[in-house]
């Protein structure tokens, strides 16, 4: 694995990482989809689906009370420490600006390792809310992992839900317009462990090559063997836990006076 180049943040204004599957592989929570799933793909859709919440949510909640017991038995690994370390080094030097990492996991691995900039665009399977959209109670850390029925609503009885972006639902509003934000100024966009592939992510490289970013891959996999458009500037392939402190372990986190 030669050939990496060495990145300090410090020559970037506004950097961008989007993490996948691939940065929790090594905390050893699998990736959906391959050989070595978690569930086959039939499964997946069919519990991340809203309409399966709609019509079998005690069925729903069983799936995702597994999936929160594995997230909260798993431990961040090197490359949620990468991150972590990389914002953080920033906001010493800078306050905090110009560092946005969007994630696509909910398995709330980033969040536990430090990462405070950070955009949960699926959601978090650690955290639960009201499913009916009227009744305002605030999402909240949830560490249940096992019931007899489908919890119910403190406040208005209707179902409770795990906090997470079902397929069928639009991403949050607010998590959209956080990554269209750093998108909107970005001179450095990486993508992690991630294929790429699934819109609304798959738009993120090409709304910063347009922006005139660096862009950069770093998957076990090549996109082509994904699917992916292979519309990257760079491919780096390995893991995510090795190639994220290689790549980015020297950066100071300030922006330079040469940019
Ligand atoms: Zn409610």
């Amino acid at each position: 694995m030669g050939g990496l180049p060495r990145i300090d943040l410090a020559a970037y204004g506004q950097v961008l990482f989007l993490t996948g599957a691939g940065v929790s592989v090594a905390s050893g929570i699998r990736p959906y989809r391959g050989p070595d799933g978690l569930w086959n793909d039939e499964e997946l859709v069919r519990y991340a689906h809203i309409e399966t919440f709609r019509s079998d949510p005690l069925g729903v909640w069983r799936h995702w009370w597994k999936m929160r017991e594995l997230a909260l038995a798993a431990r961040p690994n090197p490359a949620h420490e990468e991150l972590a370390r990389l914002e953080a080094a920033r906001r010493e030097a800078g306050g905090g600006a110009g560092f946005a990492l969007v994630t696509q996991n909910v398995d709330g691995l980033h969040a536990r390792a430090g990462s405070r900039e950070l955009v949960e665009y699926h959601g978090s399977a650690l955290r639960t809310r009201c499913s009916n959209p009227s009744c305002g109670l605030p999402a909240y850390e949830d560490g249940s992992c096992a019931g007899e029925e489908v919890p119910a609503c403190p406040r208005c009885g209707a179902p409770l839900r795990p906090d997470i972006v079902f397929f069928g639902e639009p991403i949050p509003e607010g998590a959209r317009r956080a990554a269209e934000a750093a998108l909107g100024s970005c001179e450095l966009f990486v993508a992690v462990g991630t294929s790429a592939t699934v819109y609304p992510a798959a738009g993120f490289v090409e709304a910063a090559r347009r922006r005139g970013a660096r862009t950069i891959y770093l998957n076990l996999q090549p996109i082509e063997a994904l699917g992916g458009s292979g519309s990257f500037g760079e491919a780096y392939l390995g893991r995510a836990e090795e190639l994220l402190p290689r790549i980015f372990g020297g950066s100071r986190g300030e922006r330079s006076g040469r940019a």
